[in-house]
């Protein structure tokens, strides 16, 4: 029988809490008055008709109509999990749309979060065993779960949602659902998105040739958005938005303003700037009392919880009895654009830029690129200004751009990937063939080989691409397998404590601070914490100072570190090492006096050798530049590096593109480590004729004096 929507209205127009028992707060009334304008709320008779009639089904409503926040709701009065020990899962691409929905929920429903409503991301989890039965996740983090438990057992429902995105975690738990749903059935799974190629994923889940699984499309409610475009490109992206904002502040109607950047130090820099212009007006008695107040938050994924929770406060007052009124400016990664709707907004700026993945399976490189958006991201974009009322979208390049330039949709992720971590999950979730395995849209055969040799290289496949003993361990680590990898081998080197923590470091957003008016003082304050050899040693020396002054509150501003992101990598480091406990992998210091600090020293950067060595580069004097091993692409130290001088060799953990390649977070290395952490990759015997090769043999003809005069002596 189908779950009737009158009494789940009723339950909720009640006294009491449908799942707990208890009393409803006032509060609770006040949010469902806000939930019953939601366009998915009106349409719950028609989802418990397909829902409970289906095994699998499609659910496609715009964005903002209530999808994340009510469908979960929704399917827990049909599905009951906390009457048969289950739970519901609720997938998002993004850390912060998970966390921030999970929060919404648990006070929509009148629940403490992390106990019936929790939520569960990378290195945090913020659920009750036996209790939540409500439970938002990264898709990441349910891909490792069906890891450790292949059926998934624990859910009853699993709700893949924003599947437009396509990021690669969600693509590939699409295709693992996909055969789940044969062997259980009784799970059941609903793929929502925004806007979304619905045939596409009818067909595709479907378990007959010719049938489609139903789709309930909602249309939201909205209203038309005027598009406006510049007449020529933007030089500096940036400062044109920053006009923009101040512009419509002074002329156009109340409303909020939505400003779409790239990044972190591009949206603080922007909202920083704003706040001084609006300042200035203030100051001068001309504009002083023709302009409203305005306020500027930002919006990023590593933004503290207690600061992203601010962009749903309203716009500020009048700031005297009938002034002009005041406005709220969100300055926003593409978060904004289908993951967190803010309601009130009215005017979206958007210069069409986002950051995006990319790989190139030649080069053995992933890095983020600021990048064009597509024509579909771009309408997503204008959408958010029509929510409450007519808006307008100030595009900020030409129309024959939009119409000539951008791309019809944002290509998949899996796309453009390095598919390292993904390979590795999927050998161990026993997928054998991965050419034919059923991908909604298959990655390039390059970039699967590189993947597969990469892992081989690491032994964490044999020679018959199946998964080793060591690869078993390895995919036990939410890292990547080249960090896993680090983890593993640390103890040989004797200093597995240091590498954790140089793990750890790595594993949480950047922990140096460097304010714009005070860069020369961040500098120096990095400076002095750095040690010979690189950045990997300035990191450990950066954690070990923080724990040894960990009682002094001001250590961390003193010193330009993020104390918030310092704790973090505590809190990371100890998950991890609970990792390498339970697969018996020593946590050792072998040179703890400081005569051998020196070896030590050495020591961790061979051990960075065991992951890294395909992220090797050689200084060439003629070019100027670093070539990276095996495919000689130059490269330049960012300029955060605080390596002295240039080594010949250094190994790196990151690739920045930007006009000029980069490389970052970097350390310096012997040609003689390399063949010796890494025989595998670096038997030069079937590498073409390179300069690289020739120091490499050089390098190999010491290695072998060496040890034989060892064995003479
Ligand atoms: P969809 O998933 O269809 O895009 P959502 O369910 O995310 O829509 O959003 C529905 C509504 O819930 C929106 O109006 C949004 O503003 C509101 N909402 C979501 N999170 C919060 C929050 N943390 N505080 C206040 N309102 C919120
Ligand atoms: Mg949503």
């Amino acid at each position: 029988s189908v779950t009737s929507a009158r009494d789940v209205r009723l339950s909720l127009d009640g006294d009491v809490n449908y799942f707990t028992g208890r009393p409803y707060s006032d509060r609770f009334k006040k949010i469902l008055a806000k939930r019953k304008e939601l366009a998915v709320y009106d349409r719950m008779a028609a989802f418990y008709e397909m829902f409970d009639r289906n095994q699998v089904c499609l659910y496609v409503g715009e964005t903002g109509s209530g999808k994340t926040t009510q469908i979960p709701q929704f399917v827990c009065y049909s599905d009951q999990p906390h009457l048969k020990g289950k739970m519901i899962a609720c997938t998002q691409p993004r850390r912060i749309a998970a966390t921030s929905v999970a929060k919404r929920v648990a006070d929509e429903m009148d629940l403490p979060l992390g106990k019936e409503v929790g939520y569960s991301i990378r290195f945090e989890d913020v659920t009750t065993p036996d209790c939540t039965f409500l439970k938002y996740m990264t898709d990441g983090m349910l891909l490792r779960e069906a890891m450790a438990d292949p059926t998934l057992s624990r859910y009853s429902t699993i709700i893949l949602d924003e599947v437009h995105e396509r990021t690669l975690a969600t693509d590939i738990l699409m295709a693992l659902l996909k055969q789940l749903i044969k062997q259980r059935a009784d799970l059941r799974l609903i793929i929502m998105s925004a806007t979304l190629d619905a045939r596409k994923f009818q067909t595709y889940f479907s378990l007959e040739e010719g049938a489609l699984v139903p789709l309930l499309k909602v249309p939201g409610r909205t209203h038309p958005v005027e598009v406006f475009y510049t007449e020529e490109g933007q030089e500096d992206y940036v400062e044109a938005a920053i006009r923009v904002v101040l512009t419509i502040h002074r002329s156009e109607r109340p409303g909020d303003i939505l400003v779409f950047l790239t990044g972190e130090e591009e949206i603080e820099d922007a909202c920083r700037k704003i706040h001084q212009e609006i300042e200035f007006l203030f100051s001068h008695k001309e504009t002083a009392s023709s302009i409203g107040p305005l306020t500027c938050l930002p919006l990023y994924s590593s933004l503290p919880p207690q600061q992203q929770q601010r962009i749903f406060d309203a716009a500020p007052e009048p700031r005297t009895h009938g002034g002009p009124p005041g406005r709220k400016v969100i300055v926003a990664t593409n978060i904004a654009e289908t993951s967190l709707t803010i309601d009130g907004i009215v005017y979206v700026v958007d210069p069409g830029f986002s950051k995006q993945k990319v790989y190139n399976p030649r080069i053995r490189v992933e890095s983020l690129i600021v990048t064009p958006i597509s024509q579909a991201s771009a309408r997503q974009r204008a959408g958010r200004a029509g929510r409450t009322r007519p808006g307008k979208c100030f595009r900020l390049y030409p129309e024959h751009v939009f119409t000539r330039e951008l791309e019809v949709q944002t290509p998949p992720e899996i796309l453009r990937s390095n598919l390292g971590n993904t390979v590795l999950e999927l050998a161990k979730l026993g997928v054998k063939d991965l050419v034919k395995f059923d991908y909604v849209d298959s990655p390039a055969p390059e970039t699967l080989m590189r993947a597969l040799e990469l892992l081989y290289y690491l032994e964490a496949l044999d020679s018959g691409f199946n998964l080793t003993p060591l690869g078993t361990v390895m995919a036990q680590f939410p890292l990547d397998p080249q960090f896993a990898t680090l983890l593993i081998e640390s103890p040989k080197f004797g200093c597995s404590n240091e590498v954790l923590t140089i793990v750890a470091m790595l594993s949480v957003p950047n922990v140096w601070m460097r304010p714009v008016h005070r860069q020369k003082e961040a500098d120096r304050a990095k400076w002095l914490l750095s040690l010979p050899g690189g950045d990997h040693l300035t990191l450990l020396n950066a954690y070990n100072q923080y724990r040894q002054n960990i009682n002094d509150n001001k250590w961390a501003w003193n010193n330009f570190l993020s104390k918030r992101n310092l704790a973090k990598a505590d809190n990371v480091r100890l998950q991890l090492q609970r990792i390498m406990e339970r697969n018996d992998i020593p946590l050792l210091t072998n040179f703890s006096d400081p005569e051998s600090e020196v070896q030590l020293h050495e020591n961790i950067r061979r051990t960075l050798l065991t992951g890294f060595f395909t992220q090797v580069a050689h200084w060439d004097p003629e070019k100027k530049a670093y070539l990276t091993v095996k495919d000689m692409q130059p490269v330049q130290l960012h300029p955060s590096c605080d390596l002295e001088g240039k080594p010949d060799f250094v190994v790196f953990n990151e690739f920045v593109l930007t006009t000029t390649p980069y490389i970052r977070t970097v350390s310096a290395v012997e040609p003689e480590w390399l063949l010796k952490e890494a025989p595998k990759f670096y038997d030069i015997s079937s590498w073409p004729e390179s300069p690289m090769r020739e120091v490499l043999k050089r390098a190999s003809k010491r290695l072998n004096r060496k040890t034989k005069q060892g064995a003479a002596a």
